[in-house]
């Protein structure tokens, strides 16, 4: 919280993380503009967002990271996840390699991050349900094994967006309030 001012004001750091593809930019533009981009290019340029909420009459923001297309290169910087408190680790439903790859990016934000960290596991694209390659048990199954909140989303069709996203920083919130 920044206290100096003595006022009610939160700025909490969410990551976006998972391989290229999934949806990371695509969740994030729902979430902070409510826009989806059936093209999206790998933005270049745009850090993060920052998106307010109100818990308990504050002022929550939460500034949330995206990769910027870095992912791909498998070089995600320790000041991407520096100062983090939140983290979003992504995949898409439709393919199976994205959930298996959750597992290092679990190991990658571990390496980078203090324990603390509020953690979903996000399975999006839950639009493409006739093209499903991981059941909803797994994913349920994967985020009890490993201590995560758990949703499945679509950025597409908004499924889940906000609540996945408001969910984290309700949890964030409670553990420091
Ligand atoms: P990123 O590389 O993880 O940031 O993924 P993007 O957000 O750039 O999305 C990759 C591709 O998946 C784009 O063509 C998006 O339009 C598409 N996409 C993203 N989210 C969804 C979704 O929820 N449903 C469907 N069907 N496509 C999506
Ligand atoms: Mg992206």
């Amino acid at each position: 919280s920044s206290d100096e001012e003595g006022g009610d004001e939160y700025l909490f750091k969410i990551v976006i993380i998972g391989d290229s593809a999934v949806g990371k930019s695509n969740l994030l533009s729902r979430y902070a503009r409510n826009e989806f981009n059936a093209h999206s290019k790998a933005t270049i340029g745009v850090e993060f967002q920052t998106q307010s909420m109100e818990i308990e009459g504050k002022d929550v923001k939460a500034q949330i990271w995206d990769t910027a297309g870095q992912e791909r290169f498998r070089a995600v910087t320790s000041a991407y996840y520096r100062g983090a408190v939140g983290a979003l680790v992504v995949y898409d439903i439709s393919r199976r390699s994205t959930f298996e790859s959750v597992a290092r990016w679990l190991d990658e934000l571990k390496t980078h991050s203090d324990t603390t960290v509020a953690r979903m596991l996000v399975g999006n694209k839950c639009d493409l349900d006739n093209m499903r390659a991981v059941s909803v048990e797994e994913g349920k199954a994967l985020a009890e094994t490993q201590g995560l909140f758990f949703m499945e989303t679509s950025a597409l069709d908004s499924t889940n967006v906000k609540t996945a996203f408001e969910m984290v920083i309700r949890d964030i919130y409670a553990n420091v309030s």
